[in-house]
Parts: C-alpha cells; sequence; structure tokens
C-alpha cells in the first residue's frame, strides 16, 4: 500500500487580486469613450444645478423630491400616480440594452457604464499621478519610502475628492441644490443627506478606485447573462485568428520575419506577439484567448493593435469588432437579423407607448369613495341620503375652476361641507371633499349607478368622470 503524502498541499480556491496597470492609448476607441465620458460627466455633475421657472414646485430642472412625491424633469411633473411611466421607462431601458448587446455585443459596458467610466477617470487620475504603465508597476513594486507614500496618498486623496462630489452630486438630484450645497457645508443639512453621500462617496471609492475589473467580472449581472443575447452574428470585440495566427502560429518580429510577405511565406501569422493589446485591456485579458467574460467590449485593444499595423503599414483590423461567422466565412453581418430585428420592434413600441404615456398623463386624478359607515340615511323628511368622499388632485401648474355635476339620479341635491358646486383646486394641489347627495326614495330600487362630473369652467380640459352608486336601503 502506497503512503499518503501528507506534505502535500490543497489547492488554494482563493486567488487574491493582481493589480492592473493598463497602458494608455490613442485612437478611435479611446476618442469616443472620453467623449462618452464628458458628456455623461457633463450631464450626471451639471444637471442639480440647472435652474427652471416653475409655477409651483423647486426652481430646479431636475428633482426627485420625496416629501412632495413629485419627481420633476423640467416641464415634466410625475405625481405617484404616474409611476407607470417608471416602469416604462425600465421595459424601455431594457429592451434597448437587449437591442445594443445583440447588435454590438457588450458595447453598453465599455462605453457608458458608471463603473467604466468612473474607473476610466480614477485611472487618469493614477496616470497624472504616478505615470503610465511601466512607472506604475515600478512604484507598486517598491518599498513603502516617501516617494510611494506620497504618490500613493494624493492618488486616493484625489480618487476620494471625485468620490465625495459624486456622493454629493446624487444627494443633490433630492433636494435644491445650492440649498443643499450651504445646509451640507454648515453641518445643518437632513442626515439622509450626509448618509447619502458618505455611502456613494465609500462605494465609489472601492468600487472605480480599488475593485474595478472585479465589478465587471464577479458582481455586475449583466455580464452573467449577455452571452445569452449573443448569437454568432453578433458583433463583438475579436481577434483574427486566421489572420493572426496564420498556419504556424503568432511569432514575434525577427529576421526573415520582418515583412508581411516573408511571415506569410513561412506561414506565420500578422500578430507579432507585441502583447500592446494586453497591456492597454482595462480586465487585464488577452482578447487572443477568445471571447471571455471579463471583456466590457471598450475597443482599446482594437486602438493598440491598429497603432502596431500602422506603424508596420500592414492593414488595420486584426482585432476589431467582428462576428464569430464573419471570422469564419469572412461574410459581414447583416444587422437585420430575426433577433436583432425582434428587439428593435420592441424597443420602438416601448418608447411609442412611453411617449404615448407621458402625453396622455391624466391632468386630474378624480377618485370617489362612498362612505360605507352608515351607507344610507333616511332623513327627517322621507328622502335618502348618501356620502361620499371626493379627492382631486390637480397635477396642473394653474389653478382649477371645477364645476361638479351628478348625472343618473332624479331630484338629487348635492352639498359640498355648504351649497356650493364650484371645486377651486390649487396649481399642482390636492382637495379632499365630503360630499351629500340627497334624494327622493323610488319605490321598489335599492341601488342605482350615478356619475359625478367634473368641468373644467376654462373648457380646456376634457370632462372628467367618476361612476359609483346610490343606495336607497
Ligand atoms: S479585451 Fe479589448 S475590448 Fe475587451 S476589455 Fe480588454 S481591451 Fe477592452
Ligand atoms: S497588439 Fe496586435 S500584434 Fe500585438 S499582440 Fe496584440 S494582436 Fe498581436
Amino acid at each position: 500500500m502506497s503512503a499518503v503524502d501528507l506534505t502535500e498541499k490543497e489547492p488554494e480556491l482563493y486567488k487574491a487580486r493582481e493589480p492592473i496597470h493598463p497602458k494608455s492609448i490613442k485612437g478611435r476607441f479611446r476618442t469616443f469613450k472620453t467623449s462618452m465620458l464628458v458628456l455623461a460627466y457633463a450631464v450626471f455633475f451639471l444637471l442639480p444645478w440647472v435652474r427652471w421657472e416653475r409655477a409651483v414646485g423647486p426652481g430646479q430642472a431636475v428633482m426627485f423630491d420625496i416629501p412632495s412625491r413629485r419627481y420633476y424633469l423640467f416641464d415634466l411633473v410625475i405625481h405617484p400616480q404616474d409611476m407607470f411611466l417608471l416602469a416604462g421607462f425600465l421595459i424601455l431601458a431594457a429592451w434597448l440594452l437587449f437591442f445594443v448587446t445583440g447588435l454590438v455585443g457588450r458595447a453598453f459596458c465599455g462605453y457608458f457604464c458608471f463603473q467604466t467610466l468612473w474607473t476610466d477617470v480614477f485611472m487618469k487620475i493614477e496616470y497624472w499621478v504616478q505615470g503610465d504603465r511601466n512607472k506604475r508597476m515600478k512604484l507598486e513594486k517598491q518599498g513603502w519610502d516617501a516617494e510611494k507614500i506620497w504618490k500613493k496618498g494624493l492618488t486616493i486623496f484625489l480618487w476620494t475628492l471625485v468620490a465625495f462630489w459624486t456622493g454629493f452630486t446624487f444627494t443633490a438630484y433630492w433636494a435644491d441644490a445650492p440649498q443643499l450645497f450651504v445646509a451640507f457645508f454648515t453641518g445643518t443639512a437632513n442626515s439622509a443627506a450626509y448618509i447619502t453621500t458618505g455611502i456613494l462617496t465609500a462605494t465609489t471609492l472601492v468600487a472605480a478606485g480599488f475593485a474595478r475589473e472585479q465589478v465587471c467580472i464577479y458582481m455586475c449581472p449583466y455580464a452573467r447573462f449577455q452571452a445569452v443575447m449573443f448569437d454568432k452574428e453578433s458583433l463583438l470585440v475579436s481577434y483574427d485568428v486566421n489572420r493572426g495566427e496564420g498556419s504556424t502560429g503568432r511569432k514575434p518580429l525577427q529576421k526573415g520575419l520582418m515583412t508581411l510577405e516573408e511571415r506569410h511565406a513561412a506561414g506565420t501569422g500578422d500578430c507579432i506577439d507585441c502583447k500592446l493589446c494586453v497591456q492597454v485591456c482595462p480586465t487585464g485579458i488577452d482578447i487572443r484567448d477568445g471571447l471571455q467574460l471579463a471583456c466590457i467590449s471598450c475597443g482599446l485593444c482594437i486602438d493598440a493593435c491598429n497603432e502596431i499595423m500602422d506603424k508596420r503599414g500592414w492593414p488595420e483590423g486584426l482585432i476589431r469588432y467582428a462576428s464569430e461567422k464573419e471570422l469564419e466565412t469572412g461574410v459581414k453581418p447583416s444587422l437585420f437579423k430575426f433577433r436583432t430585428i425582434g428587439y428593435g420592434i420592441a424597443t420602438l413600441l416601448a418608447t411609442g407607448l412611453l411617449l404615448y404615456g407621458i402625453f396622455n398623463m391624466k391632468p386630474v386624478d378624480f377618485a370617489v369613495e362612498q362612505i360605507r359607515q352608515p351607507l344610507f340615511v333616511v332623513m327627517s323628511d322621507g328622502t335618502v341620503q348618501n356620502s361620499y368622499q371626493l379627492k382631486i388632485n390637480n397635477k396642473e401648474q394653474v389653478p382649477l375652476e371645477l364645476e361638479l355635476e351628478l348625472k343618473g339620479l332624479k331630484d338629487a341635491h348635492v352639498s359640498i361641507g355648504g351649497n356650493f358646486t364650484t371645486l377651486n383646486i390649487p396649481a399642482d394641489g390636492t382637495r379632499n371633499y365630503l360630499l351629500h347627495v340627497r334624494a327622493p326614495r323610488e319605490a321598489g330600487v335599492s341601488r342605482q349607478i350615478i356619475r359625478f362630473e367634473l368641468k373644467d369652467k376654462s373648457g380646456r380640459l376634457p370632462v372628467i368622470q367618476q361612476e359609483t352608486s346610490f343606495n336607497f336601503r
């Protein structure tokens, strides 16, 4: 019997993260990424400071006002009753994501995702303070001397400033930004503002500063299910294996393999194994290994490889946006695939429904609830009285003068806390009324359907109506 080797080590299930130090690169995709970043930052950081004239409500263009339960988006005011619009918006976002993913793979991750945008800025700070890849790698290996402490400390300090301003800006969407600014820095803001800003600061710092690609690989749910949206015709950042490897594989530039003609004659591929595509990758992968979960489709490896190809005067596109089918057959994918058309139609439908919902939002919400305790009262003159609770919510930015009418009950008398039937509802305001309806008894009738109608005295709004019942016994 052979002896068990007790000195044999168990395989490690945990592998510590190795920091990635991507090399900076110029190119079309880098320029596009930077443009998206500048646009996204300009919108996110400036929007809370944009002022907006309203008859009622805050003077802020975009504000999510929790205490008054109103979401202000320029001239659009969303009330709690309009929350279906939010559901519509989320459905539209989902279909748009499916459509874009079906068309060009994980492009959202590479160019528009918050994680990518903030990680990009944090990397830029690292680059300014510590230098490009080689200098950063050297600093990483260096002992904790004064230079390392200063550079690492300054980097984290600048990250924290960006993270804090991100957290504060997010909070500013939920309050009047200038007022919040003063209150926040004089220590008089609501504790929720400090907690929200603190949480956002910490999460931004951790996600964009320290976790980075780990968020994309291990935490992002989209990374997990994106593969089901791909097919052989989806455009993905791909390495052209046939061209790069030839029949004898990739080889570095060397004597006899300096030109394309020499390489092709020797069966060698166009990839010179310079590894620049790996060095620029923010998730640290080698695209030449094929499609990987960690690839966020940022296109930086395309810029890197194109730079190498341009330098040598060889055709660009060894790494490019290409479908699996194109790489196998050389046939360009058609944009009009069944799946993409389906996603496109669903996106258009969702957009149409959302716009329809926005342009057909009810200007007035009108609810009638019959009081059931007691359901009816027989008055001393023999008539029967039923009572109702009326709730009218004016979502317009102007006051409304509404005329109340009752239909479907003969000889009925309506009174609202007094004998008036004109209801004045303030702009963007709600009014509740207790309403009594009195009518003579009708022989053999126990219950009758009645209708309340609200007419805008200015004639601008259509008639609004609600049905309920009148009980004789
Ligand atoms: S492999 Fe290329 S496209 Fe994918 S994440 Fe890395 S650099 Fe970006
Ligand atoms: S950048 Fe291009 S040539 Fe260099 S290793 Fe990558 S694929 Fe090969």
